[in-house]
């Protein structure tokens, strides 16, 4: 009996934000492959497109809106979902034609969404997806979620609002997923959350199991299982709690990479306590020293904000003299900008936009002197690096060392030919400016990839 092929139903996807975001992004993704659905190229090849949208500053409102509004116009159905979607009414009343909205982090709100307007096509053949599912990232590094939401209430922040407070991922649903990576070819696990220190805080740091093996939910014990698996594993988002004291020893002894993504925010004490974060400036330059004495090759990447409500020029002076101090690495900096629902939109004496850019100016200016010198040391060095493009044709490849993380911190530029993507090198750095290093291939296609010792192990138990 002849049967009347069904259309394959394809679904167009915007994916905007944060890797958080992106994580999201990965999972809706994962889910409809895995029933069925493609994922089309551009919107006239789309069935409906999904928009996932990021609401963290005014900046990535506008964004936000402009992909939704570009897709239905261009495609004509869309959902959204989200950090904007939480603040659904305001997407719905903006755009009244748009099928659903979702808030962030909710794949199953999204998916009903979709099988509503566009139902799947039923063929288990086609429905298979890899264990590692889909990703938005290049083949060789992955970002790693650990959890969702967060405890504190940072008063510029509406994260906790939009994303509701800590809920952490069981550890052996996390280790699995990152030996699933490792084993699809992934060198660098990138571990993110809002608050990584804060991993198990709500599970009472729940013992959890990994292929029969009891490890706690906490950040300690996730880094060192984590740095058993033979990638480089990188700590982003970690609050400057005493806490973290405990994974520098890892660090040190190569386990995972000496990197630590601490946003500082500020270094004035009165600022701190109206933005209600902990920690003084003193306490974190206390904090700074012990980590660089426990792990000399440590590189530190922090966040700030200049010209939040109150802030005054002796407080920004005193910001810059931390700077000065603690020699950060890699920082990123932001003029305040009071972001709908904030608590601190109320506070006092807000500063004028001109100061604040001018704070802005000044304080990058102090830190690329900073990165300058910081990076200077590293000419003469030899650094493992990974790679992440070549260009054979030019005969150029670029990649990164351990101290920087993938589109937020610095690149090496050498010339190389017949290298790939994901391979790891070793290269001499010759020259250096404020944010980028260049150098020369010392061994040409050596490929120092330690064999993944967990996962090979694990694999043959089974
Ligand atoms: S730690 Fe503060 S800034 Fe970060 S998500 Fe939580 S509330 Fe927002």
């Amino acid at each position: 009996m002849a049967t009347r092929k069904q259309k394959v139903p394809k679904v167009g996807f915007v994916s905007l934000g944060c890797p958080k975001a992106l994580v999201d992004s990965e999972r809706i993704l994962t889910r409809l492959r895995a029933e069925g659905y493609v994922i089309a190229p551009d919107y006239a090849g789309a069935d409906l497109v999904v928009v996932n949208t990021c609401g963290f500053i005014d900046d990535a409102v506008a964004e936000s809106l402009e992909a939704i509004g570009e897709a239905l116009e261009e495609n004509g159905k869309v959902i959204v979902t989200g950090c904007l979607g939480a603040r659904g009414d305001m997407v719905s009343s903006r755009f009244p034609r748009v099928l659903a909205v979702t808030g962030p982090h909710a794949t199953d709100e999204v998916l009903d969404a979709v099988h509503q307007h566009l139902p799947p096509r039923h063929d288990p053949f086609e429905s298979l997806v890899p264990p590692q599912g889909i990703r938005l990232t290049p083949r060789h590094y992955a970002y790693l979620k650990i959890s969702e939401g967060c405890n504190h209430r940072c008063t510029f922040c509406i994260i906790p609002q939009m994303r509701g407070d800590l809920v952490s991922r069981p550890i052996g649903d996390v280790m699995t997923e990152a030996e699933n990576l490792v084993r699809s070819g992934v060198r660098e696990l990138l571990v993110i959350s809002q608050d990584t220190s804060a991993y198990g805080v709500d599970v009472r740091y729940r013992t959890g199991f990994w292929g029969g093996r009891p490890l706690r939910t906490r950040m300690l014990e996730l880094a060192g299982a984590l740095g058993e698996l033979g990638a480089w594993v990188r700590l982003h988002y970690v609050y400057p709690y005493p806490s973290v004291d405990e994974v520098i020893p890892l660090m040190a002894e190569g386990r995972v990479l000496p990197y630590l993504d601490v946003p500082f925010q500020h270094a004035s004490p009165r600022i701190l306590k109206l933005m209600k974060r902990p920690a003084s400036g003193e306490v974190n330059i206390e904090r700074i020293r012990a980590w660089r004495k426990a792990c000399p090759d440590l590189t530190l990447r922090s966040t700030f904000i200049v010209g939040f409500p109150g802030e005054t020029e002796a407080e920004f002076e005193e910001l810059l003299a931390f700077l000065a101090e603690a020699k950060l690495d890699r920082v990123g900096c932001f003029a305040y900008s009071p972001v709908d629902g904030a608590i601190a939109n109320d506070l006092p004496a807000a500063v004028p936009e001109e100061v604040k850019q001018a704070r802005l100016e000044r304080f990058m200016l102090t830190q690329a002197r900073i990165s300058r010198a910081r990076l200077r040391r590293k000419v003469g060095s030899v650094q493992q690096v990974l790679i992440d493009e070549v260009d054979d044709e030019a005969g150029i490849a670029i990649g990164r060392t351990r101290a920087d993380a993938p589109e937020i911190d610095g690149v090496v530029r050498f010339a190389a030919r017949g290298l790939s993507a994901g391979q790891m090198v070793q290269v001499r750095i010759t020259a250096s400016d404020e944010h980028d290093l260049e150098g020369e291939l010392e061994q040409a296609g050596q490929d120092k990839r330690p064999a993944p010792r967990a996962a090979a192990k694990r694999s043959k138990a089974r």
